[in-house]
């Protein structure tokens, strides 16, 4: 690994830090405060955010020009993302789009799809959730169960999809479902793209143990999609789906600087008690929070090998299944942690007064089992790991 910049690299930093400095209002600053991101009006307040980067032309650089992006290296992707972190910038919306159906539509997508979808996408004037599990089928996603019926030009869709994110500020859905009941399961599924607003589309919120409802379950009645907005051959979805995983767990394989959630940990051990003394003062204490911050370590170079590996153009390793794995799990712990430091306090719920850090500690703990379910469950990866990496016999 070479640790150092280019002058190119660094006036590219330097564009883009001056950028932040001069146009986000200071009281923006995402200072671990949590807002509760599944309402109208936060969705909105990062909407407008999102189009203030959109505007400058700092939104979707990754993307190439001729689809509205900076066509940036991976180097200043990478430089783009430490410096949002820096700034301590606000979530934008629209991920979905901007990470899996916009970059599925420029490898599968007809001209036609490409010219209606693709750039109302990073504006965030169209927003984008996936319908891919459902309420049988996740891990075992091929085997979807939602019928799209051939009816001359368009198709008739039945079923359901669930943990659908995002669907309820969402104006499309892709949706994999099932064209042919007679081919064997990866070979009978068509890979569409569903107007939210057509007759026949329900959407009902889930809430979620933290109390928040990011996902729904997603009802389809006769819903009637064109054939226009068939991606791929009917019938061959399971290609544009796997298309779409792919960029699914290259975006979850890693950036997470975990040492952020560890010198949050350590200055709740400077606030709280343990035997008897500051917690910061404790031998268990400190011993747990360096074990954290070495693991914190290890996976950063996991993922600046991954960065190495994709400059030098060499297929992907392992590294995105272990940083997804390894940051799930570290998290978890570190919240588990959290709770053991505050003790009684562990009780208070988010927001209650008197709790410490306002309960920011008990919402994130509840929060964490999502990232190890997320984009292929963590038994999912550790298979992947075994088998693919380590060529163990299959369990
Ligand atoms: C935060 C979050 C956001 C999500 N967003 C979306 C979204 O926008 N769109 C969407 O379509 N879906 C979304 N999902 C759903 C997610 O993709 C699924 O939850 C996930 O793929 C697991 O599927 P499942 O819930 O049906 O569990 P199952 O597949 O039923 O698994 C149940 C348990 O069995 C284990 N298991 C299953 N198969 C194996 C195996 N072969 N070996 C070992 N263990 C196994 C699993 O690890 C799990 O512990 C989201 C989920 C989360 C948590």
């Amino acid at each position: 690994m070479d640790f150092k910049y280019s002058e190119e690299d660094e006036a590219f930093r330097h564009e883009f830090r001056a950028w932040l400095e001069a146009n986000m209002p200071r009281d923006w600053r995402d200072d671990g405060e949590l807002s509760d991101p599944d309402t109208k009006s936060e969705f909105e307040r990062r909407r407008g955010w999102h189009r203030k980067l959109y505007d400058a032309g700092w939104m979707c650089i990754h993307w190439p020009r001729e689809f509205g992006g900076r066509g940036a290296t991976l180097m200043q992707q990478f430089i783009y993302h430490q410096e949002l972190d820096r700034a301590k910038a606000p979530p934008v919306v629209n991920f979905q789009g901007i990470a899996r159906v916009g970059p599925t539509l420029m490898q599968w997508g007809t001209p036609e799809q490409k010219a209606r979808f693709i750039p109302k996408i990073p504006s965030a004037e169209e927003i984008w959730c996936q319908g891919l599990s459902e309420p049988n089928h996740g891990s075992d996603l091929a085997a979807v169960e939602t019928r799209a019926v051939d009816n001359g030009d368009h198709f008739v869709v039945n079923g359901s999809k669930v943990w659908t994110s995002n669907a309820h500020h969402a104006d499309f859905s892709t949706l994999l479902c099932r064209s042919d009941t007679t081919a064997p399961k990866h070979r009978g599924l068509s890979y569409l793209l569903v107007d939210l607003k057509s007759p026949g589309v329900t959407i009902r919120p889930l809430v979620q143990i933290t109390g928040e409802s990011g996902f729904n379950q997603v009802f389809f009645e006769d819903v009637a999609v064109p054939k226009a907005n068939l991606v791929g051959q009917q019938n061959q979805g399971w290609m544009v789906a796997i298309t779409n995983m792919m960029f699914e767990r290259t975006i979850h394989g890693g950036r997470t600087d975990m040492m952020v959630e560890v010198r949050q940990l350590g200055e709740l051990a400077k606030q709280v008690q343990y035997n008897g003394r500051p917690a910061i003062e404790d031998g268990y204490v400190r011993e747990r929070i360096a074990a954290f911050a070495c693991e914190a370590e290890g996976l950063k170079y996991t993922s600046l090998r991954q960065l190495t590996r994709q400059l030098r153009g060499l297929p992907p390793g392992p590294e995105g299944s272990v940083m997804k794995l390894g940051t799930t799990e570290l998290n978890l712990r570190i919240q588990k942690f959290a709770m053991e430091l505050l003790g009684p306090y562990s009780q208070f719920e988010y927001r209650a007064a008197k709790a410490i850090d306002r309960g920011k500690w008990s919402h994130r703990m509840l929060a964490a089992r999502r990232g190890t379910i997320a984009a292929g469950t963590n038994e999912i990866q550790h298979n992947i790991i075994g088998e693919r990496v380590l060529g163990l016999p299959k369990g």
